[in-house]
């Protein structure tokens, strides 16, 4: 059912309008947030509500019937911006604005302020009403980060350790600081709105590294890499790059930071520092070599002073002295000492050739046993002065392709040291045929050599005694080893200390056509 057609009285509409025009009036009276007031056409002030007074500090019955230019500073004032306000409002009907205002004590406040025109029905500007709020808090806290923001932009951009820039959520470089400047030898004109392509090698990019780093960065927040980078003069660095992806709050991707750190200066330090290390080391070794050096040498060098000064002294007195046989035994001595000098110096020329590798092999086929033989024989006499005898142990026969002289040397150094280390013993010097190898031995059964030296002694200088009980240069087995090691082979030493030391040497039969062994690209 319809309901009846309902009828109004002039009174029905009339009075519920004058109510709510009431209740709206006293509504507006008491917000508190916001000024609300009215103005006549010449800015006079015709209505006050609570937050008016509240943010202006002026009661109704202070300012009602004052020109609204109260509120304004000096220098809006002296503009005339309070009637421009007016003037445009009542030409477009409204007028937005954000500005300082003063307060009844002279304090200013941010004002965030909306003048309406209000109209009579037929069009006629009758008034203004005025919104204010005051937005100081806003203001200040906006300002605040401005500030921080363009403290941290003008810190970035000073920083000159690190490349630091931004790129666009499409990758194009849009921000750039001094360090990157420094690093990739850009200025910001050069690369602003630029991909950052081309401070990737020609390698990274053929491989789409970029891409790669940008995705990462974007899927999981952050990429790393340690890579090469390239400068604008083509040069290239050791880059350590962070890419960090940026996101609004909101999770949206408004582009990358990229942090650049040059390590190139690091690695290089490093390599100086580690190259000073080395020369360190090196001066170390070369003062006890001279120190060493000179006092074994000076050993031979007395005794033939000695030999040859009482040779002087006995034919002085008497020239007839010539033919006394303690002339030709000193003879005999000083040659001797002669002899050890000359050797001494051979041995620190080998040192100096294996140091600049200038040894060379010169070989020949020979026969391994028939050279042990006569190395015993040439050493037959430091043999019997040690109190020691030497057996041979081997074949017949055992060719092969090798650098005579240099194998005879090793030899000597070993059968040496065995005198002079196992005095008083039984020596055996060995060969035997072990596959495509011989192995040369020679064996004491003398006091041995501690663990703890066994590697060592094969280093220069390395001796595993001390140099008050046995003179020696301590580079007899690191002259061996290193004459082995040319010709392919392997030195060895096995020893028990009371029971007495093996020393093998372990080498390839060489063939005359094979020419240098299969490590023949050795450095010697
Ligand atoms: P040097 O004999 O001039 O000291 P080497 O390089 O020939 O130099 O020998 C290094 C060290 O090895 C010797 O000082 C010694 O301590 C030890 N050594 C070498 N051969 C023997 C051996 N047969 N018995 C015991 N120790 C040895």
């Amino acid at each position: 059912m319809t309901p009846p057609p309902m009828k109004h009285r002039a009174s029905d509409v009339v009075e519920p309008l004058a109510k709510a025009e009431t209740s709206f009036k006293l509504l507006v009276e008491s917000v508190r947030d916001y000024a609300i007031y009215m103005l006549d056409l010449d800015g006079i002030v015709v209505s006050w509500n609570i937050g008016a007074e509240r943010i202006k500090g002026y009661s109704a019955e202070e300012i009602i019937g004052r020109h609204f230019s109260l509120f304004y500073t000096d220098e809006d004032i002296s503009v005339g911006r309070p009637e421009m306000k007016l003037r445009i409002a009542t030409e477009t009907g409204r007028y937005e604005e954000e500005g300082w205002r003063v307060r009844k004590d002279g304090t200013r406040f941010r004002a965030h302020v909306v003048v309406s025109a209000l109209r009579a029905p037929d069009g006629r500007v009758t008034g203004f009403a005025k919104v204010t709020q005051n937005v100081t808090d806003r203001w200040e806290a906006e300002q605040a980060l401005r500030q921080s923001e363009e403290r941290f932009r003008v810190l970035v951009e000073q920083i000159r350790d690190y490349a630091i820039f931004m790129l666009d959520p499409k990758g194009r470089i849009s921000t750039w600081n001094l360090g990157a400047q420094r690093i990739k030898g850009y200025k910001s004109e050069e690369v602003l709105g630029q991909s950052p392509a081309k401070f990737y090698t020609p390698e990274a990019q053929a491989a789409g590294k970029m891409q790669r780093l940008l995705k990462k960065a974007e899927d999981v927040g952050v990429a790393r890499d340690i890579d090469w980078r390239v400068r604008k003069d083509g040069s290239r660095f050791w880059a350590d790059v962070t890419i960090t992806a940026l996101r609004t709050p909101n999770g949206e991707l408004y582009g990358y930071a990229k942090v650049v750190r040059d390590l190139t200066e690091r690695v290089e330090a490093a390599a100086q520092a580690r190259a000073y290390e080395a020369a360190q080391e090196a001066i170390q070794i070369r003062d006890e070599f001279l120190s060493i050096a000179a006092h074994e040498l000076r050993t031979p060098l007395t005794a033939a002073q000695l030999h040859l000064q009482g040779m002087k002294r006995l034919t002085t007195r008497d020239p007839a002295e010539w033919n006394h046989p303690r002339i030709s035994a000193g003879v005999v001595s000083a040659i001797r000492s002669a002899d050890r000098l000359s050797e001494l110096v051979e041995t620190l020329l080998d040192v100096s050739r294996i140091a600049t590798n200038k040894i060379r092999l010169n070989l020949m086929t020979f026969d391994l046993p028939t050279v042990c033989q006569e190395a015993i024989e040439r050493l037959q006499e430091m043999i019997n002065e040690a109190g020691c005898t030497v057996r041979f142990v081997g074949p017949d026969r055992l060719e092969g392709c090798w650098d005579r002289l240099r194998i005879e040397q090793a030899l000597i150094n070993l059968i040496s040291n065995a005198c002079k280390y196992a005095p008083n013993t039984e020596i055996e010097v060995g060969v035997e045929k072990l596959g495509e190898q011989v192995r040369l031995w020679v064996k004491d059964t003398g006091p041995g050599i501690d663990n703890d030296h066994l590697e060592r002694i094969f280093g220069r200088f390395e001796r595993a005694v001390s140099s008050s009980h046995f003179g020696g240069l301590g580079l007899g087995l690191y002259v061996t080893q290193q004459i082995v090691e040319v010709h392919g082979g392997t030195v060895d030493v096995e020893s028990t200390p009371g029971e007495g030391s093996s020393f093998s040497l372990i080498l390839p039969i060489i063939t005359p056509s094979e020419g240098l062994p299969p490590t023949g690209d050795s450095p010697y």
